[in-house]
């Protein structure tokens, strides 16, 4: 069995087998969302990714510490060069706090409904601006940052020149980029478009101010996750994802800010998740191309025939592998639903299955290619493919056609269950109630008695049995393999 994990890293392009910094331990952070609008099914995608991820690499026994933001401040529009939650509180007349408390709350529901499990510590840009205040001097003092109008931008030329290439995460390289800039607002105060912003000064507008040793402002976006991400994992850690539209200017900023301030890189492995489309076009908060978990879950949307469980949605992103594109459709998710419930239904009959003397295949074979799968870079539509191998199985042992020992079947039983729902996440179907089976069994004891009375030419009571069910919406139908029962 090929035990060693490999991950992608999209610093060099390779996939490197994870050796983290503490054997035993990794630390892991992904940038969170901006608390300024509902969560898009794009966003909940790639939350989705870090999650299986997260799932796992406790799944193999390490101890992760699982630390995802909330930016509730310092998210600038591109242009406007303003807050997004300052914006929004500006433009609804709201505390910008109230913005953020009811855009957080459909966050944790979300992701609760989608099965994701909670990260370990969940800190916020507004909890920490001392941090931001603190890293900001520290870049200022060695002479990589300067103040203009009350500003503090990062000298993205001298950094390039003088500590580490920058750019080398996205593979751009600075003179192009100087080249391509367009001129946006506030550009008059830095020497080089590319410097980005490490402190703002608030305009009398800007809602969301802070003192600090330049005056009124609030920090710059980047700056949050350098400092939350070494506050909590240190001044290197091993994972840090977020969505592919993060890499660059965000997680370029995140090396460079992190690489002057504590002279490490920060990061071991990046990882970036890829994007959801719709209709073939990002899905994006910003441009309105989105849709949102309430509707699908409610089926309340042109572009859908009907709802699907949030069970349903999560087994669709996950027949993807996370680096490639998904692009959401009604007949891809129709196509998911009839699968999620085969798969169900195979992981439901697998306890009850007969055991016999001997097993007809390779278990140990089927059960390593479930860890191959995701040893690939956390690779989940090969092991879904993987687990329909295991249902096939199942059928053929169900229907008389293969075999089983005790032994084979727990293990397979274990691993199955490990794999669709400690390490997929994948909702565990409706078990049948206590009461369901009742009913099935009160049904099926009328059915014998009816039979009886047609064998004994008691028409009276067999046409009894029958027009008395039916008076309760169960309608019988007799066929070459017996007598069925469906609701009318
Ligand atoms: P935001 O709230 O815009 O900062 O986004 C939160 C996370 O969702 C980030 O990691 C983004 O990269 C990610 N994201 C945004 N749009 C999409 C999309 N269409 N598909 C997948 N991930 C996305
Ligand atoms: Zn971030």
């Amino acid at each position: 069995m090929n035990k060693d994990l490999k991950i992608y890293n999209s610093l060099t392009g390779q996939k490197e087998i994870f050796k983290p910094l503490v054997p035993g331990y990794v630390g892991m952070y992904v940038c969170g969302p901006t608390v300024y609008s509902n969560v898009h099914l794009g966003n909940v995608r790639t939350f989705m990714s870090f999650d299986v991820i997260y799932r796992y690499l406790k799944f193999l026994g390490y101890k992760v510490r699982y630390v995802r933001n909330i930016t509730d401040a310092g998210h600038l529009e591109d242009d406007s060069q303003e807050d997004k939650i300052s914006k929004k509180a500006r433009l609804e007349k709201l505390e910008p706090m109230e913005i953020v408390q009811e855009y957080t709350i459909d966050f944790h529901k979300v992701l609760d409904l989608i099965n994701n499990q909670p990260p370990n510590i969940e800190p916020t840009a507004t909890g920490h601006i001392i941090e931001q205040i603190e890293t900001t001097k520290e870049i200022l003092n060695k002479g990589y940052a300067y103040e203009s109008n009350g500003s503090i931008y990062f000298d993205v030329v001298k950094y390039n020149n003088e500590i580490d290439k920058y750019g080398k995460l996205s593979g751009r390289n600075i003179e192009e980029m100087i080249a391509n800039t367009r001129d946006l607002e506030g550009q008059d105060e830095k020497r080089n478009p590319q410097d980005f912003a490490l402190w703002k000064k608030a305009k009398p507008q800007h809602i969301m101010r802070w003192p600090s040793p330049w005056g009124n402002g609030f920090p710059g976006w980047h700056m949050e996750c350098t400092v939350m991400s070494t506050k909590y994992l240190g001044e290197q850690f091993d994972i840090h994802g977020g969505g592919m539209d993060l890499k660059f200017p965000h997680h370029e900023c995140e090396i460079a800010q992190g690489k002057t301030a504590n002279g490490i890189d920060p990061v071991k492995y990046w990882m970036h998740a890829n994007m959801l489309t719709l209709n073939g076009k990002k899905m994006s908060k910003s441009t309105g191309n989105h849709l949102l978990p309430n509707e699908i879950f409610s089926g309340n949307n042109q572009l859908l025939s009907k709802a699907y469980s949030p069970a349903v949605v999560r087994f669709f992103m996950l027949q993807a592998h996370y680096r490639n594109m998904l692009d959401l459709s009604d007949e891809a998710l129709q196509a998911a639903e009839k699968a999620y419930k085969r798969l169900m239904e195979a992981i439901k009959i697998l306890p009850n299955l007969s055991v016999s003397g001997t097993t007809s295949f390779d278990v140990d074979a089927l059960i390593d290619s479930f860890y191959t799968a995701m040893n690939d870079d956390f690779n989940t539509p090969v092991l879904i493919a993987n687990l329909f191998e295991a249902a096939r199985h199942i059928n053929l042992i169900k229907d008389g056609k293969e075999n089983i020992t005790q032994v084979d079947k727990d293990k397979l039983q274990k691993a199955v269950n490990g794999f669709a729902f400690d390490v997929l996440g994948l909702h565990k179907a409706q078990q049948e109630t206590g009461n369901n089976q009742a009913f099935d069994k009160t049904i099926r004891f009328l059915i014998d008695i009816r039979n009886q009375a047609r064998t004994d030419k008691n028409w009276a009571l067999s046409d009894k049995v029958r027009d008395e069910l039916a008076k309760f919406g169960i309608q019988l139908k007799d066929g070459k393999n017996g007598t069925t029962y469906s609701f009318k």
